[in-house]
């Protein structure tokens, strides 16, 4: 079996994805914020020496992220591999994550930065019922929110400016990532703009055949 690497901007859709994909592969899907709060909320050792880090402000060490993960792999549930989300960002990390644990395929949904603007840009959630739209995608019905009680809330960082920044940052540390795996053969690159369903159908197609 092996881990599998779920790859790509941020706005890929990589969550959607991940929920269903691990419905047909069984594998538990592992980001470093799920098991970063796992870790405090059991207060383990590894756990308290994050939270040192995180309550100083400064992000967490990639040795310290990396003793999380091989502790998350001892897990039951995580005997035939895990799916990653979001992690490794760098090649260094993805380096340590080799020696730890075998990677079966590396999956990277690919948009171009134009797709991932219009689709962050456009969100808008209602702040009576949490409901998310879209401004292209998923208007309001009838100009409105059916729970009655519409307000418009958009996320202050979901401008352009800053999502551009976030995948110039993405491209420039992450993209060298894809190249550590293309050179290994492990890296399968999905077309992420279209159906969700046939995104999916995608990227199953792909783990059925490594
Ligand atoms: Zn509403």
């Amino acid at each position: 079996m092996g881990s599998i690497i779920l790859f790509g901007p941020p706005g890929a859709g990589k969550g959607t994805q991940a929920q269903r994909i691990l419905e047909h592969t069984g594998q538990p899907q592992v980001s470093t914020g799920d098991m970063l709060r796992a870790a405090l909320a059991a207060g383990t050792e590894v756990g308290e020496e994050a939270k040192r880090y995180m309550d100083a402000g400064a992000l967490v060490p990639d040795d310290v992220i990396l003793r999380l993960i091989v502790d998350r792999l001892k897990e039951d549930d995580a005997a035939a591999g895990v799916m990653f989300d979001g992690f490794p960002r760098t090649t260094p990390q993805a380096r340590a994550l080799d020696a730890i644990t075998e990677i079966r395929a590396v999956v990277s949904i690919e948009v171009p930065d134009d797709d991932i603007v219009e689709r962050i840009t456009g969100r808008f959630t209602c702040r009576g019922c949490g409901t998310v739209y879209h401004d292209v995608h998923l208007p309001l019905p009838e100009g409105s929110c059916p729970c009655g009680a519409f307000e418009e809330l958009r996320r202050a960082d979901d401008n352009e400016a800053t999502v551009r920044a976030r995948l110039a940052t993405y491209h420039q540390q992450t993209q060298p990532v894809a190249t550590h795996y293309e050179a290994q053969g492990l890296l399968h690159r999905i077309n992420g703009v279209g159906h969700v369903d046939a995104i999916t159908a995608d990227i199953l197609a792909v783990l059925r055949n490594v």
